[in-house]
């Protein structure tokens, strides 16, 4: 079904989503197995397998069970493994998301973050952007003058992306004689040069406690990127509820524009 010129543009502020698909997920009788064989971890109640995990990965670390615990809480004895840069620890948690509603331009970045991350972005050799849609930051929304430059620079260069997808001959753009599949290949990659940055894309992130905090620090609150704000903001959302205490010292804050903003404060 073809999309109108409208149902194209999706908002930066809204359009980006988080799904958890996988979380922390603790496997209870072999702990108590483990505790048979070392000695009863006295547990905080209402904490998160997430937190737990990390928990009870610091005390192997001591084997500071039962009469070796210190009275620290949870959510106490996390926060004095970051205060002691031992966070390492924090790596035994971890999240798989799928993020949709957000641009090439934006994964680009996110993909730079190598540590503790592994990605599956959607192809755009195998997969046609016939139907793509483009992220419009909202600061081209507020401006209507520009808006309309922007959406005609887009739709047009999606208009030439559509032409060479069209192309019959594949020795038009490629000289061999190839495969059909690899002459499609050629078609698209030779198409895809064309789209804008702005061609909204769905990638899968598996990410560690750890480099989910690096991330959040060193993206989440940079005023001009927006995008990045936005989408910190949701990842945070969906995991704090999972492991209040692993981001116990992360906040959502909200800019004038009414976009939010990621930022860390010392926790003590
Ligand atoms: C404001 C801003 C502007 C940027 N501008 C540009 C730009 O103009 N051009 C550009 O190419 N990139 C740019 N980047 C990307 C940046 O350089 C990083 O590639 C990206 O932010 C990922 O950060 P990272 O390397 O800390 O993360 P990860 O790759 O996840 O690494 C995590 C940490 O592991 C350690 N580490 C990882 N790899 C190594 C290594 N090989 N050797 C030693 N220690 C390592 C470091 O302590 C690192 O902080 C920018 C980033 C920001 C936030």
């Amino acid at each position: 079904m073809e999309l109108d010129d409208e149902e194209r543009f999706l908002s930066g502020l809204m359009a980006p989503t988080v799904f958890t698909v996988a979380r922390p997920n603790i496997d209870w009788t072999s702990v108590e197995a483990f505790e048979k064989q070392e000695a009863v971890w006295r547990r905080g109640t209402g904490v998160t397998d997430a937190d737990n995990l990390v928990e009870l990965a610091g005390r192997v670390c001591y084997l500071s069970f039962g009469d070796r615990q210190s009275p620290r809480t949870n959510a106490e004895y996390i926060t004095n493994l970051i205060n002691r840069g031992h966070e390492s620890v924090l790596e035994h948690a971890s999240w798989t998301l799928v993020l949709t509603g957000v641009s090439r331009a934006f994964t680009h970045q996110l993909v730079r973050h190598r540590v503790g991350f592994s990605y599956s972005q959607l192809s755009q050799q195998y997969h046609t952007e016939e139907r793509a849609r483009f992220i419009e930051p909202s600061w081209i929304a507020r401006n209507p003058e520009r808006q309309t430059e922007w959406r005609h620079a887009i739709l047009r260069a999606h208009e030439a992306y559509m032409a060479l997808i069209a192309e019959e001959r594949a020795d038009a753009i490629a000289p061999e004689k190839l495969s059909e599949r690899e002459s499609l290949r050629a078609r698209r990659s030779a198409a895809r040069s064309l789209l804008p940055a702005a061609t909204e894309t769905k990638i899968v992130v598996s990410a560690n406690a750890r480099a989910l905090r690096h991330f959040l620090a060193e993206r989440g609150a940079i005023e001009g990127d927006e995008e990045m704000r936005v989408v910190s903001a949701r990842l945070l959302e969906h995991i704090r509820g999972d492991a209040p205490a692993l981001f116990a010292d992360y906040r959502i804050e909200i800019m004038a524009d009414g976009s939010p903003v990621v930022r860390q404060h010392s926790s003590s």
